[in-house]
């Protein structure tokens, strides 16, 4: 791998870490036994900022829905893109596969061309492991998604007994890991381009003015294809303009520098461009800032009104004892 594009890759890998252990730090943050963010079934409550709201099961799942929209919406109107490439929990998860397990671990690949045949045939044990280190990564990295909706130490004590009495919850988690092995062998970065709901928002909310990979200065471009190979997502070439499909992971800006450098040349000529120029945030892609704020403003006033809405007492149809101490002054 070339010096650049792997700096390019372990600051991803960096932020990924970080990430991920944020989101499977947040469920577990409590206080008085309150969460920092919990959509949670087990005792009918939805807690966020430690605040918590007894409500039926029906609610839940209605301001877990409003929740999620509200986040693919907030994303879009800012990162954009950014989000998918950088990001979103599926990609991170896709490219400690590919970046780690199968490149670094198991040495399989030199950049992430997996769809070279010959690799497949000469390293076939060597890739037996890898998928097995992946199954077990997938077991273990899908358990905190439960923690968003059943309090983590209640989990626990489910997964000591076996989950006796939910039964379900074990069914969910294996057919979860399943969908998530095969997605990652399978459907790679065709999910992120053809399938994935924040692809969709994003295709009909598109707007030239967001930040994305850009290729410029044709006269200087060997036509070396490395920007091709190296990019994640079937059949996209950066050099023919923008795309919807590109997830904004930077791989190709990252090779196209090693290329340039080698022919003495300073600087790749893929460019992550931010059409609104904003310099504290390098990254945020506000297509005209005054509409997209206004965005964000009625999707936060909206759906906490929704949600509000949600947790007014009156629409509780029976009630749960372990919230009884939510009623006391
Ligand atoms: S990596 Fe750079 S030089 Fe090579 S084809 Fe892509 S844009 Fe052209
Ligand atoms: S075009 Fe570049 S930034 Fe977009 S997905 Fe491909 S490698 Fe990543």
């Amino acid at each position: 791998m070339t010096q650049y594009l792997r700096q390019h890759q372990n600051k991803k890998a960096l932020i990924a870490i970080f990430i991920t252990l944020s989101a499977v730090a947040v469920p577990m943050f409590q206080y008085n036994s309150i969460h920092l963010l919990l959509f949670n079934f087990y005792n009918q409550r939805f807690e966020l900022f430690f605040h918590a709201w007894e409500v039926n099961t029906a609610g839940l799942i209605n301001i877990f829905i409003l929740f999620a929209a509200a986040v693919i919406l907030l994303f879009n109107f800012t990162y954009s893109r950014y989000f998918c490439g950088n990001i979103c929990p599926k990609t991170l998860l896709n490219n400690l596969f590919t970046d780690i397990i199968e490149t670094r671990i198991f040495h399989l690949f030199k950049i992430k061309n997996r769809d070279d045949e010959q690799s497949f045939e000469k390293n076939r044990l060597k890739l037996f492991f890898a998928y097995a280190f992946l199954a077990v990564v997938i077991i273990f990295g899908s358990m905190p998604i439960f923690f968003y909706f059943i309090p983590y130490d209640i989990f626990f004590s489910m997964l000591k007994n076996y989950f006796l009495g939910y039964r379900f919850l074990l069914y969910i988690w294996i057919l979860s890991a399943i969908y998530l092995f095969a997605e990652i062998l399978f459907l790679k970065e065709f999910f992120c381009a053809y399938i994935c709901p924040y692809q969709l928002v994003n295709s009909i909310t598109v707007n030239e003015q967001r930040g994305f990979y850009t290729f410029d200065t044709k006269e200087k471009c060997i036509d070396c294809e490395a920007c091709v190979n190296v990019c994640p997502v079937p059949e996209l070439d950066v050099r023919k303009g923008y795309d919807t499909r590109c997830i904004a992971c930077g791989d190709c800006s990252a090779v196209c520098h090693d290329v340039m450098q080698k022919r003495g040349g300073e600087r790749s000529l893929i460019e992550y461009k931010d059409f609104i120029k904003r310099k504290s945030l390098p990254y945020l892609s506000f297509a005209g800032r005054r509409t997209s704020l206004l965005l964000i403003a009625l999707t936060l006033a909206g759906s906490s009104l929704i949600v509000y809405y949600l947790i007014s007492p009156e629409h509780l149809s029976s009630c749960n004892i372990a919230n009884a101490f939510l009623y006391r002054d």
